[in-house]
């Protein structure tokens, strides 16, 4: 898999969801989404707090279960994958990638092998060692490959968390507000990290970002979420319009395009009586 978009031949979607509902007793967190997600393509999960976007990555990663509708992986239920083969498919990266627990850099990137080895950590034919090693050269953590995860910094920590998961070597990778904690360099470069992996290997990803300039910028796809619903679904250029981003965030916005590219990039406008009162 060298290109990103499947350009000749109509494959099996990465991932499609038909229908999905998930409820918790009576709040409906998701209600009847259907998407289909292409292999190598690159999705931003967009909405307000609340709106279900964890809820959802939870029931794509398999760590929960629909209270109605299908999530279908490759073609296959996602149920119907051992937990085993579901986490050689798919990663999932968190909004805080790893604790801090007092494991090195090394062994914890080491442990994105674990979905590919047996019961005693063996692999045929594969060098984790020397796998580990590219990756963690690869991000600039070689330095720090002998360093505890607690004595790093946050940005350091979830470039770690990248770490892991490119050695997992995942079909499909899900990241939940990866960008949340870090400072703009850090966001930027985690970004240009993923987008680089993926012009290589071809991965999925699937990524619910609170910075939707960023999420202009990098993701070509949206799904748009509001109170579990579907809200708008296709290309970001389309759909980042100020009137939906009036109407699904309840603000003021100013769309202006990107200078250099032209993406549309949000402005927000002070809420005009507050402004006008001080
Ligand atoms: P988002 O990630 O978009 O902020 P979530 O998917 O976390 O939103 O939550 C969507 C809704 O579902 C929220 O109202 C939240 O309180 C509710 N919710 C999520 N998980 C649970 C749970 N395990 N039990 C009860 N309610 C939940
Ligand atoms: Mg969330």
């Amino acid at each position: 898999m060298t290109e990103p978009s499947g350009s000749q031949k109509k494959r099996i979607p990465a991932l499609e969801v038909t229908s999905l509902t998930r409820s918790f007793g009576e709040l409906h967190a998701l209600k009847k989404i259907s998407w289909s997600v292409d292999e190598g393509s690159w999705w931003g999960v967009i909405g307000p707090n609340g709106s279900g976007k964890s809820t959802l990555l939870h029931l794509l990663s398999g760590v929960d279960r629909p209270t109605a509708g299908n999530v279908h992986i490759y073609g296959k239920k996602a149920g119907s994958y051992s937990r085993k083969e579901l986490s050689r498919l798919v990663a999932v990266l968190q909004q805080e990638g790893l604790p801090p627990v007092g494991y090195t850099v090394r062994e914890v990137v080491e442990m994105g092998r674990y979905p590919h080895q047996d019961w005693l950590g063996r692999e045929k034919g594969v060098d984790v060692g020397l796998i580990t090693d590219r990756v963690l050269k690869r991000l600039g953590l070689a330095p720090l490959a002998d360093r505890a995860l607690d004595h790093l910094s946050g940005g350091q920590r979830q470039r770690v968390a990248l770490a892991k998961v490119m050695v997992q070597e995942p079909q499909i990778l899900l990241l939940d507000e990866p960008t949340t904690y870090l400072d703009l360099r850090y966001q930027l470069e985690f970004m240009e990290l993923l987008a680089e992996w993926r012009q290589e290997t071809g991965v999925t990803i699937i990524a619910v970002l609170h910075d939707l300039n960023l999420t202009a910028q990098f993701c070509e796809n949206l799904l748009v979420l509001k109170d579990g619903m579907v809200e708008g679904l296709g290309a970001s250029a389309d759909l980042l319009t100020e009137e939906r981003i009036r109407r699904v965030y309840e603000v003021e916005p100013v769309m202006l395009p990107h200078p250099d590219s032209g993406v549309p990039q949000l402005l927000l406008r002070r809420n005009v009586r507050r402004a006008a009162d001080q």
